[in-house]
């Protein structure tokens, strides 16, 4: 497209879709949208819901994007509680759950994706659940309290924050790793040991090269899991966090390129030009990295759909950005930017013992990655340097005395 009076249909009423109709909006686009979501709620965010929603600290209303009037009021037809089932390409149409058909002149994707299942027995149990939507936080608050065991299946983020937040509900938490670390997908070991060390202060128990092999039951509800060899965690309810897969099955039935995710170029467009994906679902390129990946995380969605609105609308597409993302664990605030590719060196700044620190991965004397826990500077500069690739001076860097604005210079 570009065609100002053309329908632009949205399939996922997620962060990207939600954020891609608005945008579209904002950015002028004044023919029809219509967005379809299979959850019955408008667009909301997701990080609270292993965070502050957890907690008790945030309640539904805060965790929308817009109130559902904003829709009709911006003449956006949300569509709630409805699948998309089929694209059909040559007809430019989209099957939907209820039995009706939609045209489109452009569509995106933005679908997002879901926790994957763990294939073993008693996966089905009552009491193992996922953390993906609102519908799974409300499970998991109702069941997680004092006096009650939680098992945590995978030590990646969303399993330490959903941690974090039993602990602060008043439940016994355990954690089960299948790798010797935590966050081994993910983070370096460093990271990994600051905060196995911290979640153990705040009175979560770990078992790390823990297989998971089944969950027990009694009466159609969890009692444990079972570890390989046959050690049994007794638990009242387990959260499985081992990882997303992306919603990518539209795509790849109607013949879209689909690597991990639909493939997309720098305007988030598809292998058909009338198509986009964003968010989760799109495997898409990374110019400072020179690589194509897929991420999961609310920068990335709003990324994605910047990307896609400003192709529709016929504006110039945005500057390139450093990815990021962030965790909320007790009192540490984690901000992430950047990607550890084809790291030489490691290089911690400040102390981990005061919780206040930064690590920074580095290619030569270039910064690829940071990883900064209550160190905001670390992260915003950090971000700079990846984006501007000017060299550093490592023992600068190194050393905290040296402010990060003097090290950026
Ligand atoms: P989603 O927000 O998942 O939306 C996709 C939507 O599409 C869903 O509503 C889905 O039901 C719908 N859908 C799927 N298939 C269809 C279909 N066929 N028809 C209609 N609708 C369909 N990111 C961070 O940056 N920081 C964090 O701290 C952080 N914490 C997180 C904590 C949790 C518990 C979770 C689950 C995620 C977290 N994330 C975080 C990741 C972030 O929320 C996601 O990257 C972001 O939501 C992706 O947006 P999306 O629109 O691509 O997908």
């Amino acid at each position: 497209m570009s065609d100002p009076a053309g329908h632009v249909v949205i399939l996922g009423a997620g962060h990207a879709g939600g954020t891609a109709a608005a945008l579209l909006r904002q950015y002028g686009h004044a023919g029809p949208i219509t967005l379809v979501g299979e959850e019955p709620i408008p667009p909301y965010q997701r990080p609270p819901l292993s965070k502050a929603w957890l907690k008790g600290e945030a309640d539904a209303d805060s965790l929308a994007l817009k109130p559902l009037e904003f829709y009709a009021e911006h003449h956006i037809d949300f569509r709630p509680s409805t699948r998309a089932t089929s694209i059909n390409r040559g007809a430019r149409s989209v099957a939907l759950s209820d039995g009706s058909t939609v045209s489109y002149d452009a569509l995106i994707l933005a679908t997002g994706a879901r926790a994957i299942a763990l294939p073993i027995p008693g996966a089905k149990l009552d009491g193992v659940m996922f953390l993906r939507t609102a519908a799974d936080a409300e499970v998991l608050k109702a069941t997680v309290g004092p006096g009650k065991t939680l098992a945590v299946v995978g030590g990646g983020y969303i399993g330490l924050e959903v941690a974090a937040s039993g602990r602060a509900l008043g439940a016994d938490v355990v954690v089960l790793e299948r790798e010797d670390r935590l966050l081994a997908r993910v983070a370096c070991e460093a990271l990994s040991t600051f905060f196995k060390a911290y979640h153990e202060q705040h009175g979560v128990v770990f078992e790390l090269g823990a297989e998971v092999e089944a969950f027990e039951g009694e009466a159609g509800h969890v009692t444990g899991v079972k570890l390989a060899g046959g050690r049994i965690i007794p638990c009242d309810a387990a959260v499985v966090g081992v990882g997303a897969h992306p919603n990518d099955e539209l795509a790849r039935d109607c013949g879209l390129d689909v690597a991990r995710g639909v493939v997309v170029d720098l305007e988030a467009r598809t292998s058909d030009p009338s198509i986009f994906a964003i968010g989760d679902v799109a495997h898409r390129p990374m110019p400072i990295y020179g690589r194509m990946f897929r991420m999961e995380s609310v920068p990335n969605a709003l990324e994605g759909a910047k990307q896609a609105a400003s192709a529709i609308a016929g504006k110039s597409a945005p500057a390139g950005e450093v990815p990021w993302q962030w965790s909320d664990q007790y009192d540490l605030k984690l901000q992430i930017a950047g990607y550890a590719f084809d790291v030489d060196e490691i290089l911690v700044r400040g102390d981990p013992a005061t919780a206040k620190f930064a690590v920074f991965h580095l290619k030569g004397d270039l910064v690829q990655a940071v990883e900064a826990i209550n160190s905001p500077p670390e992260f915003m500069m950090g971000k700079q340097l990846i984006l501007s690739r000017r060299p550093v001076s490592k023992a600068r860097l190194a050393d905290p005395t040296v402010s990060m604005k003097e090290v950026a210079a």
